[in-house]
């Protein structure tokens, strides 16, 4: 397989005793693989420690403990054991670390305490089954990384509340006056949280429940109570009433911290539940959302969309000739080409196993159909090498619609849909805008 771009966009660098890997190598590779990121193992600790020095930090660093015994470390009196101090004291200071040890270790506590006292990132307890413990590398992934901007809107007076240092650390604040107007304002701008002041709920109490009861309030927004006067009746009635958190203004840059540390939980939920692990681009889900964002903005702003659904041609015979982790790479590539052809305004997302949405942002239907063929060249360009000096090639098929001509998400993929359906009927690796046969609208 050629390798011009990287296949996978983070790795681990794990530190473990040969044993412990050699039996679950391939299989720890192949879960890795479907999240996105690579392993690279190390059996010598000083390799490793001149590894991590000098990497930029992206990545993830975990040891296994049991890496302490019979292993390459180089020791001066000519030892094979590493005391865990010893150990500790080697691994460069700017970054951190995920250690595995067993349960045995976990259960003394002083040890523990060392550990996490010791640029610990987070560790785990062995056994810990290969595909779990990839989940978990894979969440630490999606936590580490910085992410979209979380959206809150502010209801009521926030006297010294500091929108540049929320900024600065990801939350963008909005403030919205009337509370008999705020569900209007979240259906506009979809925010992830929603801050209420006690005198506005005290003001108005059912603001909470109208905006919770709303069949399609995200689930992962949070409105929060921020509390200014103590008064535990308030509080009591609050969370009664919905509010999924209450927080206490008091000191300076104090709220400010509570407000990030909830953007950043709401951040790694959102993460987890929009995209798609093994791509790292949207999911159904989060695609959902994004579209609809985009097509409000669209009509603001008077702009048209491109919508394209491609699905790979005869994949399954892809699977069965080669296998289902080989057709696992080729989806990757896939996704990696795509990427680098859409811009910050587009959306892109694996919407389902060899199936992918583009929208792009400002653009018309014959402009997206180009822009989707150019992506289908470029793809049918890769050679795969499925072995020895045998390399192959594969295509997409594709169907665009556009908005403002289909109005909805949903009116906008079936259309796309259907077009793409027609690409397959017609042969296969094409891109088709409009039926066969049936003549280009004259409005168009
Ligand atoms: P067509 O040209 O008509 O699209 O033919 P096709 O063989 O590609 O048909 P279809 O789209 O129905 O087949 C999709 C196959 O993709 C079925 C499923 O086994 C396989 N598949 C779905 N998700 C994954 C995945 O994540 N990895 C791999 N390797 N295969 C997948
Ligand atoms: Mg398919
Ligand atoms: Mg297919």
């Amino acid at each position: 397989m050629t390798h011009a771009v990287p296949l996978y966009r983070n790795h681990v660098l794990l530190l473990s005793q040969s044993f412990f890997i050699k039996d679950n190598r391939a299989e720890l590779l192949l879960h890795a693989h479907k999240y996105d990121f690579d392993i690279l193992f190390f059996d010598d600790v000083s390799r490793f420690v001149e590894v991590v020095a000098g990497d930029g930090g992206d990545n993830l660093y975990v040891i296994d403990l049991d890496a302490l015994h019979n292993m390459q470390a180089d020791m001066p009196d000519g030892r094979r054991t590493l005391m865990l101090g010893e150990l500790l004291q080697r691994l460069p200071g700017d970054h951190s670390y995920v250690y595995l040890q067993s349960a045995r270790q976990g259960s003394r506590f002083l040890l523990q305490q060392r550990l996490v006292d010791s640029h610990c990132l987070a560790y785990a307890e062995k056994p810990i089954p290969n595909d779990v413990f990839v989940d978990k590398l894979f969440k630490l992934f999606v936590q580490k990384k910085r992410g979209d901007l979380v959206r809150m809107v502010v209801l009521g007076e926030v006297p010294g509340l500091d929108d540049a240092a929320l900024l600065a650390r990801g939350v963008e604040v909005i403030r919205h006056p009337d509370a008999t107007t705020l569900h209007l304002r979240v259906r506009e701008l979809q925010p992830d949280l929603v801050l209420v002041t006690d005198s506005e709920y005290a003001r108005t109490d059912a603001i909470v429940r109208v905006l919770q009861k709303n069949i399609e309030a995200d689930p992962v927004r949070e409105i929060a109570l921020l509390q200014c006067r103590a008064d535990t009746a308030l509080t009591r009635r609050a969370l009664a009433d919905g509010f999924d958190a209450v927080l206490a203004n008091c000191e300076h840059g104090l709220l400010e911290a509570q407000l990030v540390s909830r953007a950043n939980k709401i951040r790694t939920n959102k993460d987890l539940i929009g995209k798609d692990r093994a791509t790292g681009l949207l999911n159904k889900v989060g695609l959902q959302k994004k579209t609809q964002d985009l097509i409000r903005r669209a009509a603001q702003e008077g702009c048209p969309l491109a919508f394209g659904v491609l699905d790979i041609d005869k994949f399954k015979t892809i699977n069965d000739t080669w296998g289902h982790h080989f057709g696992d790479i080729v989806i990757k590539r896939l996704s990696l080409i795509l990427a680098s052809h859409v811009s910050e305004s587009d959306l892109l997302s694996r919407f389902g196993g060899e199936e992918f949405v583009v929208v792009f942002w400002n653009c018309t239907q014959e402009e997206g159909r180009r822009r989707l063929d150019a992506m289908r060249l470029a793809f049918g360009a890769i050679p795969f090498e499925v072995g020895p000096g045998d390399l192959r090639h594969f295509s997409f098929s594709g169907g665009v619609a556009s908005y403002p001509e289909c109005r909805s998400e949903n009116e906008l993929f079936l259309r796309a849909d259907a077009l793409l359906y027609a690409a397959k009927q017609g042969g296969r690796n094409q891109i088709c805008a409009r039926e066969p046969g049936r003549p280009r609208a004259a409005a168009l």
